[in-house]
Formats: C-alpha cells, structure tokens, sequence
C-alpha cells in the first residue's frame, strides 16, 4: 500500500462528524481528536509554527523555500453529517475487476455512476465497509497535504515557493472558515485539496444565496371556513407549484445553476419552506432571487388575508473572476496534473468550498483533485492509485511554482 493511502486509512478511521445543530466552534470536539494527531503529526516532520487554535484550526509552515509567493494547502478534517460516520472500517478491494462492489446492508457501489472509477481496474479500491461513509472527502485531501509536508522537508534542494498548511473543521456545514485566521496562515495563493475525480482541477465554484418563506394562514374550523379559513399548507404547495421544475436539481447539470427547495413544514396557521438558489453567474442569480420575489408577489395575490414573508441571504460567492486576474494557481495545477500523467481539464464545483470564502478575504484558492468520488454517502470510495496520483499532481504544481520565481 502506498504510504499516502496508508495515511488516508489511519485518519478515515478517527470519527469526526461535524453537527449543523450545534453553535460551539468546532461544532463537535471529536473534530479535535483528528487535529491533534496531525498536530503532533507536523511537530514531528519538522514543521515550523505548528498551531492548533481553539476554534479547531490547525495551521503550519514547511521550513524554506522560495518566499517570494507563499502557496496554502488546505483540507478539512470534518466529515459530512449526512450519512453516518461513526466506526467506520475502511474496506480494500485489491485486484478490482471493474465489476459493482457489494457492501454490508445492500450498499452497492457502481461505477457506471462514477465519472473515473475505472481508470483504477486491476488496482485497489478503498471504501468503507456499506454501514458508514468513508470519509475521503476530505481525509484524502489531509493525508495528500500531510506527505507533501514530509516529502518537501526530505527534499529541501527543490525548488519551491514558501507553503504553508491549514486544517479546518466544520466545511460540511458551511463554517470552514468562519475562525480562519488570513494573517496567520500566511499564503498569497492556496488550494483546497478537497476536490473528486483526477480529471479536474476546479476554478469555480456557485454563487450561493438561501431563500427562506415564513407563510403565516388564518385558522379557522373546517366546518365554518367557508370565506375566512387561509391555508398556509396550501400556500406553500402553491409556492412550490410555481417554482420552474426544469431548474431544480434534478434537471440541472455543468454550468447551470438551480433553484432547490428543500424543506418544508407547516399547518393551516403557518408554514415554513426552505429554498436555496445556486447560479454560477451573477446575472443568473439576480434572475433567481427576481424570480423568488415574484412568486411572493403572486402568492399575495393569490391569497388575501395571508402573510408571506421571504428572507433572502448570500452564502458564498463564486471566487472565478478573482482567480482569473492570475492565471497562475490554476494554471501551475493543470500542468502539474499533466505532469503526473493525468488529461486534466478546468471545472466548476457544483456546490462551495472553503476556497470560495477564502478567495474573497484576500486568499484566491482553486480546488485540486484527491481522486475519491460519491461523497457524502455510504458508497464514498477512493482508488489507492487515484490518491497517488492525486499526491504526484500536487508535488509537481509546487515544483512548477518554484521553476517559475
Ligand atoms: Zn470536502
């Protein structure tokens, strides 16, 4: 087993779930138990100014080189709480035949649903055992930076820009970097490591706005509701009803943005639903939020005697127009890519990252690949090879950024 994978196995195995309920920072302290392995981890390489804040981050610096640009490397330590992450047992599946892969309680893993999984026929699979996630997204990521750290400290004679490291937790709900301190990480430019498929270095990622409708009804007693009785269920199927279908989710690919609504609660008194508007463009997302206001519009005139209430806020932007004022942190990662054998291509991340709030406090950072795919769900798995590649891509964009300063 190659060591970066060996890596991967050892911290998939440490529980570290964020929570989306909980207000403290890290929104749970199992996250801590991750960090401070690595934090003792980077003490132990070498690593200068190992600091572990109470907010759960984690930052480092490689001792040397070239500090004419300072490069980040950042990875999350929190796995999603959507699916169950607690026990999990990393699985390998040597010598896979390119064939689904059955795991416990019916899970199955088929790569006609994976975008790359068969590039790595005849090599090693890694997933969890069906009855947790796996958790490559994104202790990939973390075990990729961790051997890069080791590796540029055996290797202090090739040429290389200044690199720092960050670990931060909670990125599954959205709070990656609401403690990050820019100052201290240090970085002129950085990456996530958080990416999927080999394939793709990411240059973009949505903008992100949430719409969120408090609709307030008249109760009344069925028997005598005839002209007083407002529904506020009814209202919110009818806001739904009017929403487009052929923008939601499900019929939403590439480059196109979708309107999702994805919770929704109520009664005749009152009911609550919960959309959120993804639109790479700025024009687009002006277009969705009109489009919110309409349906609110429509809707009180729809139904006099209610009251609609439609709070829309920003969640994150696209980072694209500011990576595209320097083309060289995308550009040193796709031919870094190529480098390690891989045909790459610039994308668009279908949802946020760190990266994108990053990039608007001062940090431009694009997303480079880990080579895991299906996260998020009990079918994650990761290629021993795909992290090895993964690993290579990285090495060789910093070497491209030490060439060229
Ligand atoms: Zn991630």
């Amino acid at each position: 087993m190659n060591p970066v994978a060996e890596r991967f196995i050892r911290y998939a195995v440490v529980s570290t779930a964020s929570d989306p309920d909980s207000s403290t920072s890290p929104s749970s302290s199992r996250q801590f138990d991750l960090l401070r392995i690595l934090e003792e981890e980077l003490s132990a390489f070498g690593m200068e100014n190992v600091h572990l804040s109470s907010t759960g981050v984690l930052y480092a610096r490689v001792p040397g080189g070239n500090s004419a640009e300072t490069i980040g490397l950042i990875a999350h330590v929190d796995t999603s709480p959507e699916s169950p992450g607690q026990g999990v047992d990393p699985q390998l599946h040597t010598d896979w035949d390119g064939l689904p892969i059955a795991l416990k309680e019916g899970v199955v893993i088929n790569p006609e649903e994976c975008s790359d999984m068969l590039r790595y026929k005849g090599g090693t699979i890694i997933t969890s055992d069906g009855t947790t996630l796996l958790g490559s997204d994104d202790k990939s990521g973390i075990a990729i930076i961790m051997e890069t750290c080791k590796w540029l400290i055996a290797n202090p004679d090739m040429p290389r820009p200044g690199v720092v490291v960050a670990f931060t937790p909670d990125e599954e709900v959205g709070r990656g970097v609401d403690n990050f301190d820019v100052d201290r990480f240090g970085a002129d430019f950085a990456y996530t490591v958080d990416g999927g498929e080999v394939t793709e270095v990411s240059s973009e990622t949505f903008n992100a706005w949430s719409a969120n409708w408090k609709i307030t009804g008249r109760e009344v007693h069925p028997g005598s509701a005839a002209g007083s009785m407002v529904n506020a269920v009814r209202i919110a199927g009818e806001l739904i009803s009017l929403m487009r279908s052929e923008e939601m989710p499900e019929n939403s690919s590439g480059r196109e943005g979708f309107d999702y609504p994805l919770f929704v609660k109520g009664t005749t008194g009152s009911a609550e639903v919960k959309v959120i508007l993804r639109d790479f463009t700025i024009e687009g997302m002006v277009e969705r939020r009109r489009r919110m206001e309409a349906i609110r519009d429509c809707l009180a005139s729809l139904f006099a005697g209610s009251q609609i209430e439609l709070t829309m806020k920003e969640q994150y932007s696209n980072p694209g127009e500011i990576l595209k004022k320097d083309r060289r942190l995308v550009d040193y990662a796709l031919q870094g890519m190529r480098r390690a054998g891989i045909e790459v291509a610039e994308g668009s991340i279908r949802g946020g990252t760190d990266g994108s709030r990053l990039s608007f406090m001062g940090v431009p950072t694009a997303n480079l690949p880990t080579g895991g795919e299906l996260f998020h769900s009990r079918r994650e798995w990761v290629a021993e090879n795909g992290l090895e590649i993964a690993f290579e891509g990285l090495k060789n964009t910093l070497a491209i950024w030490g060439e060229a300063l």
